[in-house]
């Protein structure tokens, strides 16, 4: 067994994820980062494989398993080394779709868990904005009734997978006279007035769509709403434990398949008579990456399964948010260092690797919106 949280089932979702991710992203990667996306028939064929239905319901065609499942399946995923597609994947099973199958209804679980499913609808979830990110309760796009649906007003930013997905689940306030009278409503793509506004230019994750959102004057029927009404904000933070956990565990799986990548490489590396990995100064500061990267696994998989058994995980989970996203950075950084000047270079996937990690202490949670979550959780009594 990889670590003591793990099951038959889970380590099978692991060797399964690995094994897909080295047949049909591996070798493929690199163009998608040049398309700037992921071909839809990749994720179909993992949608036919069920990896889209981990936390599905049974009754609903999915496994119905916990976070300990969104934990191996994210950590599985980053050794693809493109975090890109990891992230496209993940914001689809585990940032927007919790939404849908938490807070939808029979009828809206009716007509997009089966898509959801098989990848025939991709989903995105569109919360921040131009001028509101860390600070969600800040949203200035207004949803008002307007006959038996909503007007729909506003703008979203840094939306993955809003280009080329088919399902946003917006978020819009819709009580002006409470800072957290937001609600969720689901905004099909096409929609009269949804539009994407720029297709973002991004430091990494490449091949992951990201798009600045607008709505103008979108009307949408009130079954659209995901929901309660002005419950939207309550209901989106329930969902905030498992997106800060897959992004933890895709950098995680991307920092090991970059400290095993730099181990072969110094371990080939002709210099001073020897090999790179035999200088003590390279060999204790990867030995030590490694054990900081164990020390996060661990810490995650039990936030993770501290969940599964009823316990609140927000103060771990925040924690390890912060800093298990700043020791994959500091892991890149060395392994940067370790590949000497091909590390520098486009072709080298540790190049690549090493940009698509630095968003991880921004997005989902910046470290110090995280550090906060604990230290409010740390007052003696
Ligand atoms: C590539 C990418 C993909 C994204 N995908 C999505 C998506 O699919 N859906 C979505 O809704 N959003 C998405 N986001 C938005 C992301 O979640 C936000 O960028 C993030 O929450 C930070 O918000 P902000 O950028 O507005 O930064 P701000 O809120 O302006 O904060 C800027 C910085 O200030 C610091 N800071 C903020 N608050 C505090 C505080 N309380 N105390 C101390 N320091 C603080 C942090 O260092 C932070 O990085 C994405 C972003 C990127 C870049």
């Amino acid at each position: 067994m990889r670590n003591a949280y793990m099951t038959d089932e889970l380590e099978a979702i692991y060797d399964q994820t690995v094994e897909f991710v080295t047949n049909e992203v591996l070798p493929h990667g690199a163009g998608w980062e040049e398309a700037g996306k992921v071909p839809r028939d990749v994720l179909h064929r993992m949608g036919a494989l069920g990896m889209f239905g981990l936390r599905v319901p049974e009754e609903h065609g999915g496994l119905g398993l916990g976070m300990l499942a969104s934990a191996t399946f994210s950590e599985a995923l980053g050794a693809s080394t493109f975090a890109g597609f990891d992230v496209t994947v993940l914001v689809h099973t585990d940032m927007a779709g919790p939404h849908l199958l938490n807070s939808g209804s029979p009828e809206q679980h009716a007509e997009w868990v089966p898509k959801m499913l098989s990848g025939e609808a991709i989903l995105s979830i569109g919360v921040s904005e131009p001028d509101a990110g860390s600070d969600v309760a800040g949203i200035r796009s207004s949803a008002v009734k307007d006959g038996d649906g909503w007007r729909i007003n506003g703008r979203k930013m840094f939306i993955t997978n809003a280009v080329y997905g088919d399902l946003t689940i917006v978020a819009a306030r819709t009580d002006p006279d409470n800072k957290y009278g937001i609600t969720m409503f689901l905004v099909p793509a096409g929609t009269e007035g949804f539009e994407v506004a720029t297709k973002l230019n991004k430091h990494g994750w490449l091949c992951s769509d990201t798009a600045e959102l607008v709505l103008d004057d979108v009307w949408v029927p009130d079954d659209h709403v995901l929901g309660t009404v002005h419950r939207g904000f309550y209901e989106t933070m329930k969902n905030f434990q498992n997106e800060r956990m897959v992004l933890v565990g895709m950098g995680l799986g991307a920092a090991q398949a970059a400290i095993d990548m730099t181990n072969a490489y110094t371990q080939e590396r002709q210099a001073f008579g020897g090999h790179l990995f035999d200088l003590g100064a390279i060999r204790q500061r990867m030995a030590m990456n490694q054990a900081k990267i164990d020390a996060v696994r661990a810490s995650m998989y039990h936030a993770a399964w501290m969940h599964d058994a009823g316990q609140d995980n927000v103060k771990a989970m925040s924690g390890v948010k912060a800093w298990g996203c700043e020791v994959v950075n500091q892991v890149m950084y060395d392994c940067v260092q370790f590949h000497g000047g091909m590390g520098y270079m486009r072709e080298s996937a540790i190049e690549r690797m090493y940009r698509d990690a630095r968003i991880l202490p921004i997005g989902g949670g910046a470290t110090e919106v995280m550090l906060e979550e604990v230290a409010k959780r740390s007052y003696v009594q």
